[in-house]
């Protein structure tokens, strides 16, 4: 997470204020896409011997791909509104590799709120929703600002399994299942291993128990549609994945983000968490894997089985 302290040539952070990412920037416009799908929470469908994937990377394509292109489609037409104005147009588009907070310019958009989860919410498409950002040099008319509407509600605090949330609205990334599945290098800390369940890649658990994701409505971008086996995918076929197949299965999508390695170390977490003991072999399998970290975890998940223990899950 060391971008988020990225500075401008002047040593001033770029993500404290537009001025510093982008000095030429007068406007900032905020899209948002629903990635909602229609398939039960992932921790909610499987068996013990299939693990969770968060709900942004259920689909074949990454989702920076899909909503960059609608994102450049939109700058063209916006360009094209601009031809008659006094200064040249300039525009710069992207969807989370840029040097400002989504999230900030989202709820002054109107898009929504930030929930007490960090999440963006809106009203009627609950917190399903990519976000990607034009900067542009033309002066348009402000949105105003959506309003909070979590109220006395702390669902998301209190479902957190690794207790991540410091407080409303303050997330501990290093306690986080997404960062701690996806992000993070290396072993992951003992204490953390039981609470993370059967999560393999991110977690949603603080967006499903969110009271407005209850009707939220399903996205209508065919490219996003979930694939069937990446809601619940089969832990043995993940741990004996190799590196070849590891890039067929995952090239198109952000789970190839973890790395093979990285992958099969948070698989060995959850079958270590599964307390099914067909699992066994896989665990045994891992614990032989070239990788040392791999392995070390491989067998955490291999005495564990053996010890007959479990998550809470
Ligand atoms: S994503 Fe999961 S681990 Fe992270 S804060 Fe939300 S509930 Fe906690
Ligand atoms: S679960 Fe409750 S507190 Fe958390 S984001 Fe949703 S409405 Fe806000």
């Amino acid at each position: 997470m060391q971008y988020l302290a990225t500075r401008n040539a002047h040593g001033s952070l770029k993500r404290q204020s537009l001025h510093n990412a982008a000095p030429w920037a007068r406007s900032v416009i905020v899209c948002a896409v629903n990635y909602n799908a229609e398939a039960p929470y992932s921790t909610h469908a499987g068996t013990t011997r299939e693990g969770w994937i968060a709900r942004y990377a259920w689909s074949e394509i990454d989702y920076h791909d899909v909503v960059l292109a609608r994102l450049r489609n939109l700058e063209a037409r916006v360009a094209d509104l601009a031809e008659h104005s006094n200064d040249a147009f300039r525009s710069w588009c992207y969807v989370d590799t840029g040097p400002i907070v989504e999230r900030v310019f989202a709820k002054y958009a109107g898009i929504g709120w930030i929930g007490k989860n960090t999440c963006i919410l809106n009203q009627k498409l609950g917190s399903w929703l990519f976000l990607g950002v034009i900067l542009t040099n033309l002066a348009l008319e402000p949105s105003l600002p959506a309003e909070d509407r979590c109220g006395s509600c702390t669902r998301c605090l209190d479902a957190c399994p690794t207790n991540a949330f410091i407080g409303p609205h303050q997330l501990d990334a290093t306690r986080c299942i997404s960062y701690l599945t996806i992000e993070k290098r290396g072993a992951i800390p003992e204490d953390l291993r039981e609470p993370m369940g059967r999560h393999v890649f991110g977690c949603d658990i603080c967006q499903d128990v969110c009271p407005w994701n209850r009707k939220a409505p399903v996205g209508k971008l065919a490219e996003l549609a979930p694939k069937p086996e990446r809601i619940n995918p089969a832990l043995d076929w993940l741990a004996a994945l190799d590196a070849d197949q590891f890039r067929e299965v995952f090239r198109r999508s952000p789970v190839k983000r973890t790395k093979l390695i990285g992958l099969k170390r948070n698989v060995a977490i959850a079958i270590g968490n599964s307390g099914d003991e067909s699992l066994l072999p896989s665990a045994e399998r891992l614990e032989q894997d070239e990788d040392p970290g791999v392995a070390s975890h491989g067998r955490w998940a291999a005495q564990r089985l053996r010890a007959g223990k479990k998550d809470r899950a």
